[in-house]
């Protein structure tokens, strides 16, 4: 390491050394500087100019430096880039004597990023930390913005199953671990295939000297941590009470917004595995990762971010528990009917500012006066939603809204001025009467006022300058200033101090002790303002509690409402919720497919049950419809379950445990697998996960491979559903595999055909879009090649083929033989059943399926 002569060099060099993987932005005066290789890596990623600073003896030291008003955004884009920052503060004012003090006063990480302009409104910010024990997975996330925190323990058999799970619930953009975990190969190879997470390891100083029992008391002020649910759970306790002082170490102090810990388990909510949320499409499209086309893009009328992201949470984490879920319609259904209370409440929520991240920020430290004001004034709308509620059926939840508010805003209302000045330490914060001294200080300044009137007034008599003024600025303070024309007659104790181009500036000795008098008041106002503020958020700060309740309550009448209003905008009805039984919807339609083409959009009905048609075998022609119709079916269970209405005339939803949906045109090269071991290693998840109250939706699975095995599979797999007593999944499966319609009569009890009907006129085929019972009459797909534009020589030509292919078929060619089926399709299913695919590499699979085919074949 390069050692320094100059005392600046050497402090840096010293503080520098306890935050290797960091950028340092050292403080100096307005800038802040990167030295050495840290100053290469910014000047690269910030594109900003690669200085030296000549030293002497230390000869050139690369430099980079950033104007410090605008550091906020360069640390933003390093963070982006993959960067941690420390930044680095004078932390005494400079005398001119010795070296100022200077100290690192925070460090930022993707996980803790508090500007409001850098982080997305309406998501969260999740920090993940890991703890991982021989066959139990201790989960923690934090959004530090927030104080959003959750832990949990999960056993595992396959431990990428359930870290898939919950990286894809918390969506976190950082992952803490342990020294000891991160050694763990396994586990950084799964993490590391979540190509943007940032992983570290985090040596935790305090849960290693207290234990993280006692760390978490500590922090939370409690007896026993028996509230949170973690007793009895090592590994979420470790996790949890790492992450919360990795939190408080990027943040060198409390972060006492951090208030509870919400321990959840998966079964209270119907699972949704990332394949599922990203093949309907919940947050990204599949085709470019937009919103537009998506539910949340549909579904989000949202005027507040915190109700953005409890909108996002609520979708991510749906009910099983009618009660709960009864309660969520019956309150949209009040909003749906009144829509005066609607446009009320929604009129207040368009005033309310992200109260959870200004709390999160006046808790760490950043917060400033006017966050003090939004703060207040949100809370006062918040207030006066509750008092509208009040005249409503929503009365119950409207009396949920926390007491302590109206003291709070009160108590900001009369401590901060209404419109503070930006600056913490430039006065202008505090109300009159709120300080006995400050109110002095004050006056003597309005006094100085008035001795300033009178001393002007006097000067232009004793002068018969009518024109002299007294003025002051920043850099030159107190002057009389006196125009060019008269500046002859200005008297000899005027002492010139600066010569403008058609005026003079004088000051004397008199409106000299003006100004030490008038500067010592307003640094003393400035210092006591600024203690005075610092003590109101400490104040407001034991309100904490108070205050999140009342975030969480304005989010929750928000995604009521914006509920509501979709419900109402675009014709939704109230789904009917059982316990158990058959799922029925008529005419029911595709959440975004509806808003998003022109044509009119074909409703159709459907119904499951476990007694008459429990999997549905759906054929149908390329772009029939298949799988909008099987999405909408999901999204409309989905959407029952978050409590929201659907779009339907009618729905009869059972309760659901997991819905699983399956596309077999997916690739996912990053995790090293080809399409069809993809679909493969899902299909194994459902037939290892499903359970009577399942929904599993397969969209033509069994794709990725050659024609035989791909049917041989899908029929293995349809069958494997509907006999095994573990499964009994409702389930639909679109195929274009017609040979998969012979199920129908060798499960007449459970599957039935269906088809999406298309129709032929003058040999141009119309998409009806409508499903109907029964097989398909024939597969089109030269017609819908037809229909695409392909030239018609092709079409002519492949009609020919088929002609000729069609004649050499044997009958049901490709559907397992028949009389061999008991004991060859046993065997088969048999082998499928026992394949452990999560453990198998690609080749390994090949191997198996190339086996199976020669056993068919
Ligand atoms: P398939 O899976 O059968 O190939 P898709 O479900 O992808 O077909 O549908 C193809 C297109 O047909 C969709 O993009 C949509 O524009 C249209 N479509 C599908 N279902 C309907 C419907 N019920 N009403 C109107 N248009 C529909
Ligand atoms: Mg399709």
């Amino acid at each position: 390491m390069r050692t320094f002569t100059t005392p600046m060099m050497k402090q840096y060099m010293e503080i520098k050394e306890h935050y290797p993987d960091c950028l340092l932005f050292f403080r100096l005066g307005d800038f802040y500087e990167l030295f050495l290789d840290d100053a290469k890596i910014g000047a690269r990623v910030l594109d900003i100019t690669l200085t030296k600073r000549p030293r002497g003896k230390d000869g050139d030291i690369p430099m980079a430096g950033v104007p410090h008003h605008a550091v906020d955004a360069y640390i933003a884009r390093l963070v982006k880039a993959g960067h941690n920052v420390a930044l680095c503060e004078q932390l005494s004012e400079p005398d001119g004597k010795g070296i100022v003090e200077r100290g690192v006063v925070r460090v930022i990480t993707p996980g803790t990023v508090m500007s409001e302009k850098e982080l997305p409104q309406k998501e969260h910010n999740y920090t993940l930390a890991l703890s991982l024990g021989k066959d139990t997975l201790g989960v923690a996330a934090c959004d530090l913005s927030t104080g959003t925190c959750y832990a949990t323990e999960r056993p595992y058999k396959h431990l990428r199953d359930v870290l898939d799970t919950e990286i894809h619930r918390f969506n976190p953009s950082e992952c803490i671990l342990s020294p000891d975990d991160y050694n763990k190969k396994e586990l950084l190879k799964i993490l590391r295939t979540e190509s943007t997470l940032n992983i570290s390891a985090y040596s935790d100083a305090h849960t290693q000297k207290k234990d993280a029992q006692t760390f978490l008391k500590d922090h939370f002020s409690v007896r026993s941590l028996t509230s949170f649910g973690l007793t009895d759970k090592p590994y979420a306790t470790l996790a949890v009470a790492s992450l919360i002082s990795y939190l408080q170490y990027t943040q060198h102090r409390n972060t006492s917004h951090i208030t509870t810990i919400k321990e959840y388990t998966p079964d209270e909510f119907v699972i949704l595995d990332p394949a599922t949320s990203l093949n309907l499409e919940l947050f990204k499209t599949i085709a470019d990762g937009s919103d537009y086309g998506t539910l949340i893009g549909t579904l989000d009328h949202t005027h507040t971010a915190m109700g953005g992201r409890l909108l996002r949470e609520w979708i991510t984490h749906p009910l099983r528990d009618k009660k709960k879920i009864l309660t969520r319609q019956n309150n949209i259904e009040t909003l749906i009917t009144s829509r005066t209370l609607r446009t009320d409440i929604q009129k207040h929520l368009k005033d309310i500012y992200d109260v959870e991240r200004i709390l999160g920020r006046l808790s760490v430290g950043l917060g400033n006066a006017r966050d003090l004001i939004s703060l207040s004034s949100s809370l006062t709308r918040a207030h006066e939603i509750a008092m509208t509620l009040q005249k409503s059926d929503l009365a119950p939840f409207g009396k949920t809204f926390p007491k302590d508010i109206t003291y709070v805003t009160t108590y900001i209302d009369t401590y901060i001025v209404s419109d503070p000045s930006y600056d913490l330490k430039e006065g202008g914060l505090i109300q009159e009467g709120v300080s006995k001294e400050l109110d002095e200080l004050r006056a003597l300044i309005t006094e100085a006022d008035t001795w300033q009137d009178t001393f002007q007034k006097q000067e232009r008599e004793k002068t018969s300058i009518t024109s002299l003024k007294i003025k002051s600025n920043n850099v030159f303070g107190f002057y009389i200033e006196v125009s060019n024309a008269h500046k002859d007659n200005v008297p000899e104790h005027y002492v010139r101090k600066q010569t403008m181009a058609n005026a003079e500036r004088y000051i004397t000795d008199e409106l000299k002790q003006h100004e030490a008098h008038v500067l010592a008041a307003e640094e003393k106002i400035h210092a006591l303002e600024y203690t005075l503020f610092l003590d109101i958020v400490s104040h407001i700060l034991t309100y904490t509690r108070a205050i999140q309740n009342a975030a969480l309550w304005i989010a929750t009448i928000d995604c009521y409402t914006s509920l509501a209003y979709v419900a109402h905008e675009y014709n939704y009805t109230k789904p009917e919720i059982i316990e158990k039984g058959t799922l029925e919807i008529t005419q029911g339609r595709h959440v975004t497919v509806e808003r998003l083409i022109d044509e009119q959009f074909v409703p159709n009905d459907v119904t499951l049950d476990h007694t008459q048609q429990q999997l549905l075998v759906i054929t149908g022609p390329n772009m029939a419809g298949k799988s909008v119709f099987l999405r909408q079916v999901a999204l409309i269970t989905l959407l029952a379950h978050i409590g929201s209405y659907v779009p339907a005339a009618s729905a009869t939803i059972p309760l659901t445990d997991r819905i699983f949906v399956r596309s077999g045109a997916r690739d996912a090269i990053s995790r090293g697998l080809s399409t069809f071991m993809l679909e493969m290693v899902e299909t194994a998840h459902i037939l290892n996960h499903a359970t009577p109250e399942s929904l599993i939706i397969m969209d033509e699975i069994g794709r990725g491979t050659s024609t035989y095995d791909g049917i041989s599979i899908a029929w293995a797999i349809a069958e494997y559903i509907v006999t095994h007593k573990d499964t009994g999944s409702k389930t639909l499966f679109a195929t274009h595999y017609h040979e998969l319609q012979e199920l129908e009569e060798t499960y007449p009890k459970s599957i039935k055909n269906y088809h999406v009907a298309v129709e032929e006129h003058k040999g141009k085929l119309i998409f009806l879009h409508t499903l109907k019972k029964g097989s398909a009459p024939a597969s089109y797909g030269i017609a819908v090649a037809d229909l695409a534009g392909v030239p018609q020589n092709v079409t002519e030509a492949a009609e020919k083929h088929l002609k000729k292919l069609e004649s050499h078929k044997p009958p049901k060619a490709g559907v397992p033989a028949r009389t061999s089926k008991n004991t060859k399709k046993e065997k088969l299913l048999e082998k499928l059943r026992d394949l452990d695919t999560d453990q198998m590499t690609p080749l390994e699979a090949l191997k198996i399926l190339s086996d199976i085919q020669k056993e068919i074949k």
